[in-house]
């Protein structure tokens, strides 16, 4: 059961560190040996996917706050107690720590999703110099109607 669990709070999170897993999953239930289990969970994308060597935060010259990412997930979905869902979601991470903000949104107007950006991001932190986005009219919408 906790294999599962673990496998599916891996695909969920997509695909975060043991360190960062362990931490998420200690926040919300307990499990005797569940740092344990998570260090043993050995992800075969993980393994092909992520490179050894230094993370990205030892690569950047940007302070802290200077430089963040943002994209709009459309739709994701997820299979939850045996119904699929759909979520549509914003993510912004701060390319020196890798703080990662994740809001869940719930329709795809440029009103609502650079308000949800304003609460998640600019509400929290410096406001950033430059931003890393794809160039999807989703995030131009966002980074531009945003203040
Ligand atoms: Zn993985």
């Amino acid at each position: 059961m906790i294999e599962t669990i673990i496998h599916w709070f891996h695909a969920m999170l997509e695909h975060p560190s043991s360190c960062r897993m362990c931490a998420t999953l200690q926040a919300q239930y307990h499990h005797t040996h569940l740092q344990m289990h998570i260090e043993q969970y050995a992800c075969e994308e993980c393994q092909q996917a992520k490179p050894s060597g230094p993370g990205h935060h030892l690569l950047t010259n940007c302070d802290p706050w200077e430089e963040f990412a943002v994209d709009l997930i459309d739709p994701w979905q997820a299979s939850m107690l045996h119904d699929n869902v759909e979520f549509f979601a914003l993510t912004c991470i701060d390319t020196t720590t890798n703080l990662v903000k994740i809001a869940h949104i719930f329709e795809k107007s440029s009103n609502h999703n650079a308000t949800y950006f304003e609460h998640t991001w600019l509400y929290w932190y410096p406001k950033p110099m430059q931003a890393i986005h794809d160039n999807g009219e989703s995030s131009q919408d966002l980074l531009f109607n945003s203040s």
